[in-house]
């Protein structure tokens, strides 16, 4: 089970991941972008953090609502509506009980990745954040003796897995083949989310 504090310490965990973590995913898109999904990201989560601050929602759902909808106005690149997306698709799927089941987040974390994938046109295998965030909710799905545990390691590896790949979406599509051989920043940051959630329901 988890309520409106285990779904906000899951995104300040993540705020403080991508904090930590900014200059990796600066570089990252340094090679097959414009080098600032760092910083993007920071704006964003600093955003969620601030408006988290002032308000708390009692409800899981509310509370991926609102940070979703801070992501959407603080971010000006591709990944702040994306992440936008997910979270607010999420938080809608929920609905506003104040408790949720693993079962319920897994199943709501579908409904906002397929969002994701409708509202940027692309799929598993494009080289972007899909490529973690596809096999971590899968893996969420699956359950299982340590199911978050799962899903990190499964968004990791997915991850990893956009190296070999030629980016059809987004930015680095520009650079065709040269997009070969680098990974790709949004599923990075995407396993860090996967990552920050382990932590922060364990
Ligand atoms: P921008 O490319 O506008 O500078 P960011 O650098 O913040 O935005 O984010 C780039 C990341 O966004 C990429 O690494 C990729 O994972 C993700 N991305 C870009 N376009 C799409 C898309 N159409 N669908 C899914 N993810 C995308
Ligand atoms: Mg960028
Ligand atoms: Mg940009």
């Amino acid at each position: 089970e988890l309520d409106a504090g285990a779904v906000f310490r899951w995104l300040t965990t993540a705020a403080a991941s991508v904090e930590r973590e900014a200059d990796l995913l600066t570089e990252l898109d340094s090679a097959i972008g414009d080098a600032d999904h760092g910083s993007n990201l920071q704006r964003g989560f600093a955003a969620v953090v601030t408006a988290l601050g002032k308000e708390s929602p009692g409800a899981p759902g509310a509370v991926l609502i609102l940070a979703g909808r801070q992501l959407v106005s603080s971010v000006g690149g591709a990944s702040g509506p994306l992440y936008g997306t997910l979270l607010r698709r999420t938080g809608k799927a929920l609905g506003d009980s104040e408790q949720v089941t693993g079962r319920q987040l897994a199943d709501a974390l579908r409904v906002g990745v397929d969002a994701v994938a409708q509202l940027g046109g692309a799929a598993p295998g494009d080289k972007t954040m899909l490529d973690a965030l596809y096999p971590g909710v899968e893996a969420l799905s699956a359950g299982g003796p340590d199911p978050y545990g799962a899903a990190r390691t499964a968004a990791d590896e997915g991850a990893q897995a956009t190296v070999p790949m030629r980016a059809r979406k987004g930015r680095a599509s520009y650079l065709g083949d040269r997009s070969v051989g680098h990974k790709d920043p949004g599923a990075t940051s995407s396993a860090l989310l996967f990552t920050a959630l382990a932590g922060a329901v364990a």
